[in-house]
């Protein structure tokens, strides 16, 4: 699929399918690759695991499983690598050590444009939720540091809230239901294919932003309304993308 890079026509396009008018009143966020550039650091975390485990895998293949829970990526692989489902166990200390290894690299960058993208949400009235699939508590524990006021602790949404994780809509049902807002009243922002395939299926306007190895064109076949190729692009269009009278 060509993607849609174009906000107005994505909007229009989005009205037509759905019959609804468009209406954003929250805007529901993914973390990693979205509010921050960990996603180098989560697959050499893992490529480093996996090797471990006797399974070689490039860096980029990580990028694709990113939004699976940890233990679903670790029986997604084995199933695939190993012709077995991982036990409990492995998943549990597998999990467990791919998180220590996360841990020991460099800290992880604020993505750029991200404050930028917060802070024009708020001006537009525009409630933000956090929605991640990581249960990755070193960098949930910093948004209120990175992102002072951006997100209460009620207004998140992460792997301890869901029983399926992306690219099931789960997710971004949960979050549809915390903010009580219906599909067309809610945007998510995601940078990653399983993560726009969860967005598309809970109904809401759906934005990919290409932050990483991904192309647009992948982000577009999981069926991203919108797809943008980096977070401060979105944060420049937004004033206008959120405005009523586009
Ligand atoms: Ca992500």
């Amino acid at each position: 699929m060509t993607p849609c890079t174009d906000y107005k026509a994505a909007i229009r396009a989005y009205t037509e399918a759905t019959g609804k008018e468009w209406h954003p009143r929250a805007a529901l966020i993914d973390m990693d690759g979205t509010l921050y550039d960990s996603m180098p650091n989560h697959a050499r975390a893992w490529q480093r695991l996996m090797r471990e485990q006797g399974i070689d895998l490039s860096y980029e293949e990580f990028f694709l499983h990113e939004g699976r829970t940890g233990a679903a990526t670790i029986d997604c692989l084995f199933r695939r690598e190993l012709g077995r489902p991982a036990t409990e166990d492995e998943k549990r200390d597998l999990y467990h050590l791919k998180t220590i290894y996360f841990q020991e690299q460099p800290p992880v960058d604020p993505m750029p444009g991200a404050e930028q993208m917060l802070c024009e949400l708020e001006a537009a009235g525009i409630r933000r939720i956090l929605v991640t699939g990581s249960g990755q508590s070193s960098l949930i524990s910093r948004l209120s540091t990175d992102y002072p006021g951006a997100f209460s602790d009620d207004d998140r949404i992460t792997s301890r809230n869901v029983s399926h994780g992306k690219p099931h809509p789960e997710p971004y049902l949960k979050a549809m239901e915390l903010a009580r807002t219906e599909p067309w009243e809610s945007i998510v922002i995601e940078n990653a294919p399983l993560g726009v395939e969860s967005g598309v299926k809970s109904g809401a306007f759906t934005i990919a932003l290409t932050t990483g190895p991904i192309p647009q064109k992948t982000l577009a076949d999981a069926g991203a309304h919108l797809v943008l190729p980096s977070m401060l692009a979105l944060a420049d269009i937004l004033p206008e993308l959120l405005s009523p009278n586009h």
